[in-house]
């Protein structure tokens, strides 16, 4: 018990950190706060959404620009009722549902113990599947043909799409077609801050392959996949791979790979990467009547590829990265206490700004030399410029929001031309010349 307790404490308060710095500093808040919220959904505030589009940026640099073999698509949100019938989501997208007759509060049948409500105490209906699909109604009639469904995956997208891309981009297999979008779950029990929500963001591929080669070519996966949080600044211990069990496996899939992040309230799915076989485009083949299959031309061979499937939480990875990052140190101050400083140790590249531009006073020539430097940099930087407070109170701000640079503009900088750098996590600072500041910051900005 007092293991327990030792444990859930800490753990709690890291969480209660995080999530009140992503409020106080801008990176997330609560939709339609003014009204109350609504349940489980999300805004990203200005730090925010630089880092989000860091996090896709980074993927779509590794998925698609750094490589030979994969090509990117956006495809539509809504799309037609028989796609959805044809993959399955309409008979099998669906989670046991159990209501409490009493309270009438619904749960995932798998996540109540015994027979009784865990709010009231009241007794509970059978078990229904409930499928997770959200649905609307395109045109002005609201009646059952004109039912569409929002995507519960950005996947399908990209089946109905694989001939159009290969045609176009003369790829041989094994080659993948990439995408980020918007995809919407009707989750029973959401949760968690931005970790499970019903409306999130996905960056999945689709790698097609010969049905001989799924197997190696899942493994490849796996560890780029992997390495991919790694080289994004994800600590290689908060980081592992878990096998799917065979009853865990989604409907399509032959075997699934978690990659998991050791959250502050303990291991949970960042990415899955699923081997999803031949199962959608045959489905399509199926429902479409459009041949789907790939003719490899060297071995005069027509089939319908195997798929792998590494689908990642763009708004999960986000929130690792923010955890990931999170840290706080102690210093000694010179009255001899101690002074906790809360910093965001981000990766350069998803460090939200990249520099921030310090003018120790509001005074010229101070001002004129800071607001040049700003606007020279900032076309190639995200950059942040800062003149309010002691410098002490602006360089805690820059922390909090993981600036790796904090360039100061002072009174010596008139006489040689040069400002003080410091370095977020070093807290070294060093004297660089304006002239070659630029390609300098460029140089450790790219590291
Ligand atoms: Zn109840």
């Amino acid at each position: 018990m007092s293991q327990a307790t030792k444990k859930t404490a800490p753990t709690f308060e890291k969480m209660e950190k995080i999530v009140s710095l992503a409020k106080r500093r801008g990176f997330v808040f609560q939709s339609s706060e003014i009204y109350g919220g609504l349940n489980s959904c999300y805004d990203y505030g200005p730090m925010g959404i630089l880092l989000k589009n860091n996090v896709k940026q980074a993927w779509w640099k590794a998925v698609v620009q750094e490589r030979d073999d994969i090509c990117g698509l956006d495809s539509s949100i809504l799309m037609h009722p028989q796609v959805w019938i044809a993959s399955g989501h309409v008979d099998s997208f669906t989670d046991p549902l159990v209501d409490c007759k009493k309270c009438k509060q619904r749960f995932r049948a798998d996540h109540v113990e015994g027979p009784a409500c865990p709010e009231c105490g009241g007794e509970l209906t059978e078990a229904r599947q409930f499928n997770l699909m959200f649905k609307t109604f395109m045109g002005p009639v609201e009646d059952s043909t004109a039912v569409v469904h929002l995507r519960p995956e950005t996947a399908q997208g990209i089946f109905v799409n694989f001939k159009n891309v290969q045609t176009v981009s003369r790829k041989k297999v094994p080659f993948g077609i990439a995408q980020i979008g918007k995809a919407f779950r009707n989750e029973i029990t959401p949760g968690k801050f931005t970790f499970r929500t019903r409306e999130f963001e996905m960056m999945e591929i689709e790698y097609f392959v010969h049905p001989e080669q799924a197997k190696e070519r899942h493994q490849m996966w796996l560890e780029e996949r992997k390495n991919w949080y790694i080289r994004l600044g994800i600590k290689p211990e908060n980081l592992r791979l878990r096998q799917h069990g065979r009853d865990e496996l989604a409907h399509y899939a032959d075997d699934c790979y978690d990659v998991e992040y050791n959250f502050p309230w303990g291991w949970s799915e960042l990415e899955g990467i699923a081997n999803r076989t031949d199962y959608d485009l045959k489905a399509h083949e199926k429902v479409s009547g459009k041949d789907l299959k790939y003719f490899d031309e060297e071995k005069n061979e027509h089939y319908v590829p195997y798929v792998i499937e590494p689908s990642a939480g763009v708004d999960r990875s986000s929130l690792a990265f923010l955890a990931d990052a999170f840290e706080e140190d102690e210093t000694p101050t010179a009255k001899g206490g101690v002074e906790v400083r809360t910093v965001l140790r981000f990766s350069n590249a998803l460090a939200p700004f990249k520099a921030a531009i310090l003018p120790l006073s509001k005074k010229e020539p101070l001002t004129a030399t800071a607001e040049k430097l700003y606007q020279d940099l900032r076309k190639e930087f995200f950059c942040d410029y800062d003149d309010r407070g002691s410098i002490g109170k602006r360089y805690r701000r820059q922390d909090e929001v993981g600036t790796p640079y904090c360039i100061t503009v002072d009174f010596e900088t008139a006489n040689d031309n040069a400002v003080t750098v410091r370095d977020r996590d070093s807290l070294q600072q060093e004297r660089i010349s304006i002239d070659g500041l630029k390609s300098k910051l460029r140089d450790m900005l790219s590291k």
